[in-house]
């Protein structure tokens, strides 16, 4: 793969967000008139969608605890809706249902999508939140669930059907797309600012600025950039949290089984919304077997030629190993027994559906920041990295909103992400959920 020899912008990583950034500056640039696509390439070192982005379940959903998550999701949900053809999008909506320990979160949750517009309901109580889920799916019978966010935008999108569309955009806007090149190094000037980047097809100097968005691979540029790999936390109480690893490694944990996806289908026949279900009752197999006693969950939306899901994911001991993506991941052996299980437990359609469980190319690796939140932020006078903490394949917006912030603009909703947070003790509240991600 020829490079060119100089590019004003660099993007270095073409999934969800190296897309979205290159697309969204090519098209700013020649709305501004200070060029357009031909200033911007993307350098990956496998091709579109290689990493997180490719194999990522797609759920699209707002149901965040903290305020900051939920108003950046709202923006992101914008863009999903502004070209659901393109970006593959199914705006099925998404309902979160939890146990008694979560309906305090849920409520807030929900109050806080009234105030900024976004459309949801809140059903509290177990014996309304089962009528609500039977009008839905009269064979829905899971137990222990007091509380229930049904939000009415959201949904998912087909992982590498999104990614090419929104390469097919970076190509209309005539931002180069380059697949096999490796970045293997950066170069520094006297100010600190990156000149140049050095890769697998040669040197690129950069005109303007450089943008990181290495999905898992964010732990190699953290240590090409020489940042410390463990931070001192400051927390809003004042107590500071020493020498926490920057990052950590998550094994998602995601499956699917091969029904007939018709088959879940809502009483009316139409598009079942994903589904995220949190439950403290007992877990049994369809064969009697004990697979839980606390509390639990599992998402699960239809896909293409299967139910496709996933339940919490498992920290990875030790060295992580990254490459070839995704099949160095660890999937838990028990986790086929328990997502069949759950599902049978929420509707009855899935009874006896562990025999179809599919050993298919889900799950993968994630890196994790120090509180799990994302970090979007310059770290070289020119030099600006978006790092999702494995939130972000939903947050199609963040490209957008960097974008304006590599031309001078500020961005409000990015703001509360910068890395400062951990020194200044202005962290995101934490929910009670089981997931490092909510
Ligand atoms: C199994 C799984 C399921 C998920 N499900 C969801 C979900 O349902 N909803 C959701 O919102 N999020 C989900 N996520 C999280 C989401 O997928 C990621 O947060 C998001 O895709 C990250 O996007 P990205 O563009 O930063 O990185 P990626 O998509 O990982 O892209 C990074 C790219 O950088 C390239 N690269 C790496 N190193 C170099 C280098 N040195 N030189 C050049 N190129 C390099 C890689 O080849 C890769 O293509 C899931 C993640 C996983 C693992």
């Amino acid at each position: 793969m020829k490079t060119p020899p100089r590019s004003p912008y660099v993007v270095v990583g073409a999934g969800i967000h190296g897309l979205s950034t290159a697309y969204h500056l090519a098209k700013e640039l020649r709305a501004r008139g200070n060029g357009g696509g031909t200033d911007v390439i993307v350098l990956d070192k496998a091709h579109p969608g290689a990493g997180a982005s490719g194999i990522a379940c797609g759920v699209v959903r707002n149901n965040y605890f903290q305020p900051a998550m939920s108003e950046l999701m709202q923006a992101c949900v914008e863009v999903w809706e502004s070209d659901p053809e393109a970006y593959a999008y199914n705006p099925v909506g998404y309902i979160a249902l939890g146990a008694s320990v979560q309906e305090a979160d849920l409520s807030e949750t929900h109050a806080r999508q009234e105030r900024i517009g976004y459309r949801s309901e809140l059903i509290v109580g177990e014996a309304e939140v089962d009528a609500h889920m039977k009008e839905l799916f009269p064979d829905w019978r899971a137990q222990g669930v007091t509380v229930c966010l049904h939000e009415h935008q959201g949904g998912f999108a087909f992982n590498m059907d999104s990614v090419e569309g929104l390469h097919g955009k970076c190509r209309e806007e005539g931002v180069s797309v380059l697949s096999g090149v490796e970045v293997l190094g950066l170069e520094n000037g006297s100010d600190g600012s990156i000149t140049a980047v050095e890769t697998s097809a040669g040197r690129i100097e950069v005109g303007e600025q450089v943008v990181l968005a290495p999905g898992p691979w964010a732990r190699q540029f953290w240590e090409m950039l020489a940042l410390p790999e463990t931070i001192d936390v400051h927390t809003p109480g004042g107590e500071v949290v020493r020498d926490r690893p920057m990052w950590t490694y998550w094994n998602l944990q995601e499956g699917e089984v091969g029904v007939d996806p018709l088959t879940f289908a809502t009483a009316d026949g139409g598009a079942p919304p994903v589904i995220h279900l949190d439950t403290d009752a007992p877990l049994y197999s369809d064969d009697g077997n004990l697979i839980a006693d606390e509390l639990w969950g599992i998402y699960f939306k239809r896909d293409r030629h299967s139910v496709q899901g996933g339940a919490s994911p498992v920290v990875v001991d030790g060295d992580v190993e990254l490459d070839p993506y995704p099949q160095t991941t660890d999937v838990d052996p028990a986790f086929p027994d328990l997502f069949c299980a759950a599902l049978s437990h929420a509707m009855s359609r899935f009874e006896g559906c562990r025999p179809l469980y599919k050993q298919a190319r889900s799950g993968g690796v994630g890196a994790f920041t120090a509180d799990n939140f994302p970090v979007f932020d310059y770290f070289r006078p020119n030099l600006y990295a978006i790092l999702d903490s494995n939130h972000g394949y939903k947050m199609i917006g963040v490209g957008k909103e960097v974008a304006s912030v590599l031309l001078g603009g500020h961005s409000r909703l990015l703001y509360p992400f910068r890395f400062e947070r951990f020194a200044t003790g202005d962290l995101h509240p934490v929910s009670s959920s089981p997931y490092p991600w909510s």
